[in-house]
């Protein structure tokens, strides 16, 4: 089954009734895209840049990063590239900025973009080398953590300061390049109208979706049942996320591991959701069950599925 999805993986995922979703991947480093590539990704739906920050003793520069993000976009080929500004804290801290080891929570403290709009200097470079590397390529921003309306103005109000930096010394960059956010706080979903007016488009991340909507620490084992993205809580927080993204007329897509499950692709696909971003592995398999998939279909499983009182009745609903 592997080898025969493996053979349509360069083909777009087309339901049987004829809606495509974008399947991207989830990358770490420039390994990880050659393999997105490789396994017929048509875009990188989460770069997750802590790679470039993490195991060193001092931020990357400028140029440092600058290399690294165009690289990735030439192995892409204008395939889309979604560049998720730092987030560290919470599980990842940063030695040379001592985050996280102090900490009672972390993953209710300092981290993703309250860290970086705590550092301007350190997410200016971030974006100067994002914005410089996006010129003839086809680059997109996705801010993390967001929680707030204020964190996406203030975001957006540093990066229109590094635009015009780079406008007035002359240095090229693409002045349509999209900006989202991720959907990864309880808050965010609450107010997902009012955050839709403000981005271009929004990506879903349940591993910390999960994590806040049951309060349950995402890397402890012993609240791992609970802690699942398939309970209806969570997938009743994607439905509100959706509809308030089309309503606004933005596209929304999910990034977080549930995408990669099987079982979850029906109801992601019923649910309204756009593009999928998952592991460069998974890509094959996922693209196999869309294809065999029609929306009619999955939007009544989806409807089901919000309908359940658990997580197990999720997946039995979804496993015959
Ligand atoms: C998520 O939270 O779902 C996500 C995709 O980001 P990360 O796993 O890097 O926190
Ligand atoms: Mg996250």
């Amino acid at each position: 089954a592997l080898k025969e999805a493996k053979a349509k993986a360069y083909q777009p995922a087309i339901t049987r009734d004829g809606r495509q979703i974008n399947i991207f991947a989830n990358v770490g480093s420039i390994n990880d895209v050659q393999v997105a590539v490789a396994n017929g990704a048509e875009g990188v739906g989460l770069l997750r840049t802590e790679f470039l920050y993490l195991g060193r003793t001092s931020a990357p520069t400028e140029d440092e990063q600058f290399i690294v993000y165009q690289a990735i976009a030439q192995v892409l080929n204008h395939r889309p590239l979604i560049i998720r500004t730092l987030d560290v804290g919470g599980d990842k801290p940063l030695p040379y900025f001592k985050i996280g080891v102090p900490e009672a929570n972390p993953f209710l403290g300092w981290r993703g973009i309250r860290f970086c709009l705590d550092h301007p200097e350190l997410f200016k470079t971030q974006l100067r080398a994002i914005l410089k590397a996006s010129a003839g390529h086809n680059l997109k921003i996705m801010l993390p953590m967001i929680a707030s309306v204020m964190e996406v103005r203030a975001a957006k109000t540093i990066l229109n300061d590094v635009q015009n930096e780079l406008r007035q010394a002359k240095i090229a960059f693409d002045e349509n390049l999209q900006v989202g956010i991720m959907i990864e706080i309880p808050s965010a979903v609450a107010i997902a109208d009012q955050l839709a007016a403000e981005v271009d488009f929004f990506s879903i991340g349940t591993n910390d979706l999960t994590q806040y909507v049951m309060a349950g620490d995402r890397t402890n084992p012993r609240v791992a049942t609970l802690v699942d993205a398939l309970h209806p809580s969570v997938l009743r927080m994607i439905q509100q996320t959706v509809q308030a993204a089309h309503t606004a007329g933005i596209w929304v897509g999910l990034c977080g591991e549930l995408a990669a499950d099987p079982l979850a692709a029906p109801i992601l696909l019923g649910l309204g959701l756009d593009e999928l971003s998952v592991n460069p592995q998974s890509i094959p398999i996922l693209k196999q069950a869309i294809t065999q998939l029609s929306v009619t279909e999955a939007e009544a499983i989806a409807t089901l599925a919000l309908q359940q009182d658990s997580a197990n009745h999720v997946r039995a609903l979804v496993n015959c």
